[in-house]
């Protein structure tokens, strides 16, 4: 049998996109470039014959448990078209410690029982939360576009991304999402049971932003910069952003404070 060559970036993008980046039986995430026509059967590398489905519906097709008629009309009718954002996915996070990389700063932290440690903050606003229930280490983020709309949303450990961006691939543990060919809006790493690597991502709230890209954490409104290292600690608060109206608050408890002005 002849050697199969990959399917080429550009085509798997465009099947990225009309499938709605994920399954199109269940609108799982993870999921593998299935030939409808099956390809050692003469089916073609082309998008037309390409669609997304989990390693669950993968199987029951190979198997025909799902006959190629229900993929065919799933592929015309994608089940995250119709939806603004991504079903949830389940993250698998435990144990009572953390590791946080937010480009090139890590912050280390073991939590109390019950306890929480608010990482990003902006005003009263919790954009990044890690707390303790049970065992289970549960993962609060929020990430936006440049527009202010939420674009990736963790809440304890769900995963869900906006459906109506430009392109949203989820490779190995690493979940980018892009505005453009070459523009990366959002990139994180999921190492579980307790790293979490945001590599790339824009905090948003009420005009005031917190930007970590690969280099470490902006906040443009101020034009701070923070690069490399590496804390470890017993914090209650990591980055805290506030401007006028909260400048009477008590953030004593935090790693770092950064008055903005307007
Ligand atoms: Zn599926």
């Amino acid at each position: 049998m002849a050697e199969r060559s990959p399917i080429p970036e550009g085509t798997k993008r465009v099947v990225r996109r009309r499938c709605g980046f994920g399954c199109v039986l269940c609108g799982a995430p993870i999921y593998q470039y299935d030939h409808m026509h099956d390809w050692a059967l003469g089916g073609a590398d082309d998008a037309e014959n390409l669609t997304l489905l989990c390693a669950s519906h993968h199987e029951e097709k190979t198997k025909k448990l799902i006959p190629l008629e229900k993929v065919r009309r799933a592929n015309k009718d994608p089940f995250n078209r119709s939806r603004e954002s991504s079903p949830a996915h389940i993250l698998h996070y435990f144990g009572d410690s953390f590791e946080v990389i937010l480009g090139s700063l890590r912050f280390t932290q073991k939590l109390d029982a019950e306890g929480a440690c608010k990482l990003v903050s902006i005003n009263s606003e919790t954009l990044l939360k890690l707390r303790l229930e049970e065992g289970n280490l549960l993962i609060t983020l929020k990430l936006y576009d440049v527009r202010g709309e939420p674009l990736v949303t963790i809440i304890d450990n769900e995963l869900t991304y906006k459906m109506a961006s430009w392109d949203v691939e989820f490779i190995g543990r690493a979940l980018t999402i892009r505005e453009g060919k070459k523009k990366i809006q959002a990139r994180l790493a999921f190492g579980p049971p307790r790293l979490l690597n945001l590599q790339r991502g824009l905090f948003v709230h009420r005009g005031l932003r917190v930007e970590v890209t690969p280099d470490g954490v902006r906040v443009p409104n101020h034009g701070i910069s923070l690069q490399g290292g590496a804390w470890t600690g017993v914090y209650g608060r990591g980055i805290v952003a506030y401007d006028k109206h909260h400048s009477g608050e008590n953030f004593d408890d935090a790693f770092l404070i950064i008055p903005v002005d307007e």
